[in-house]
């Protein structure tokens, strides 16, 4: 048996180290991974990369080595369509940076397929969003925007050395979820660094942070209280957040609004929601939804094919609310977490000729973290059957923690627990921002 998980995510990594340990180690089954990277780093992270305050090499996992102890192959390669009566699917030819072709388009057979190509920014076809903003759906955009912050940090420093003249550097931030909210809180901390290490002419007030967002209020999965609590908190650490405020258009610096306004900006960042990739929507004939998520059944098994699961933000999979309403499972960490362990209970009970098992989502709640200034949530159950609000450093170990369970899903206790241990350690022997 033969069984093919692409994208090596917060829930395809988990999956493939499971099914790794459980039959591919033990021989009863090939596993195989591909992601179109080398390297692992959990998307809840990219935010911190951004801006510069975790350095995505030290933190990243090898997929090769990674797969190697673990029972596994790793394949780095780029999904691109699928033969579903051929069993095979294809991957896009590999170039390298001088456009020198590594590997040509070719194709790779499976028995099983799991598709966990998570999600990419949506830019709902607003006017020159693909072509100036900065979306942070990948490594290697969170390090191109690292980059131009610490390149404008040092032109604003220039500039401030030759001329009298008072400029700020402008960042501005469209959407007001999670990880809007998270990156401006990253970014006032980043600022004090700046100013700390050597470019002395640039003080932290000299860089203007907007957070721009079409409804009434931040973060408007979570509740009323925590949703105005970090509203005051950001507004008093300094960040501009412009709420309903509906952007119409983007230009190469500024963004304008649907009322004329214009907003100016060095950099901008979108985050304004994500969407499986577009070419889901023509993929084998398979039938999607509005956000190209592969509608699922309650087994995570593709409508219309057996052989294929999807999970995480790929997977159109449907539950009922607390309140009665039908929903789609929430694009998040967690829901990745939770269907890469519901995946691979399923492919061992067809290992076995067990029945498959459904699919329950279950909130565990919700966290932001506001860098090291404070952190609030709500979680679900545990000792009390409602929900707990949380805030500040019991908020901020509960953030941490979810962090701290994809590195048990993926490296066990032992390995976790000196990874912890070594992340503490470099506080102390790396620089706390990174600044090239
Ligand atoms: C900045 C940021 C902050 C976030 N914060 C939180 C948070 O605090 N809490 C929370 O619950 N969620 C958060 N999320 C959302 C969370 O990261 C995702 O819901 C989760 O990562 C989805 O997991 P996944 O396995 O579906 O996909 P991903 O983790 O996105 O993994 C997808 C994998 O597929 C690979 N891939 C993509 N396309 C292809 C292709 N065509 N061929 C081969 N490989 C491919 C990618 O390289 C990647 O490795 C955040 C997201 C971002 C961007």
């Amino acid at each position: 048996m033969k069984i093919v998980i692409v994208g090596g995510g917060a829930g395809g990594l988990e999956l493939a180290t499971s099914l790794g340990k459980k039959l591919g180690g033990k021989g009863k089954a090939d596993v195989l991974l591909l992601d179109r990277n080398h390297t692992h780093i959990w998307k809840p992270l990219l935010h911190e990369v951004a801006s510069g305050s975790l350095d995505a090499e030290a933190d990243a996992v090898g997929y090769r080595a990674h797969a190697h102890y673990n029972g596994f192959t790793f394949k780095v390669g780029t999904l691109c369509g699928v033969d579903r009566d051929k069993k095979v699917i294809q991957l896009a030819a590999l170039f390298d940076d001088d456009g020198e072709e590594i590997l040509p388009q070719r194709e790779e057979p499976y028995d099983y397929l799991v598709l966990a190509i998570g999600s990419v920014s949506n830019d709902f076809g607003i006017d020159g969003v693909a072509e100036h903003c900065i979306f942070l759906d990948s490594i290697s955009q969170a390090k191109t925007f690292q980059r131009r912050l610490v390149n404008q940090f040092i032109r604003l420093n220039r500039d401030l050395a030759k001329t009298n003249i008072e400029r700020k550097l402008n960042v501005v931030i469209v959407g007001g979820g999670a990880t809007g909210v998270e990156l401006s809180a990253e970014l006032f901390k980043a600022r004090q660094m700046f100013a700390t290490y050597g470019l002395n002419n640039v003080r932290s007030e000299h860089l203007q942070v907007s957070l721009i967002e079409a409804g009434p209020c931040l973060l408007p999965a979570l509740s009323e209280r925590i949703s105005s609590a970090v509203y005051t908190e950001l507004k008093e650490l300094g960040v501009n957040v412009n709420l309903s405020t509906m952007i119409t258009c983007a230009e190469k610096n500024a963004l304008i609004t649907k009322d004329g306004t214009r907003f100016e900006a060095d950099l901008i960042v979108w985050a304004a929601g994500v969407k499986a990739p577009d070419f889901l929507r023509n993929f084998g004939g398979l039938e999607t939804n509005r956000a190209n998520q592969l509608l699922v059944e309650s087994t995570l098994q593709v409508k219309g094919d057996s052989a294929i699961f999807a999970l995480g933000d790929c997977a159109g999979c449907e539950m009922v609310g607390a309140d009665g309403e039908v929903r789609w499972v929430p694009p998040r960490a967690q829901s990745a977490h939770q269907m890469a362990s519901l995946v691979a209970k399923n492919i061992r009970n067809l290992h076995l000729g067990k029945p498959l098992v459904n699919f329950e989502y279950s909130d565990y709640g919700s966290l932001v973290s506001l860098s090291d200034f404070t952190a609030f949530g709500r979680l679900m159950g545990g000792i009390s059957t409602g929900s707990l609000s949380v805030e500040g450093r019991i908020a901020r170990l509960a953030y941490v923690s979810l962090y701290r369970m994809h590195q048990l899903a993926i490296h066990g206790w032992f390995k976790t627990l000196l990874v912890a241990l070594s992340d503490k350690i470099n506080r102390f022997i790396r620089p706390r921002l990174k600044l090239h």
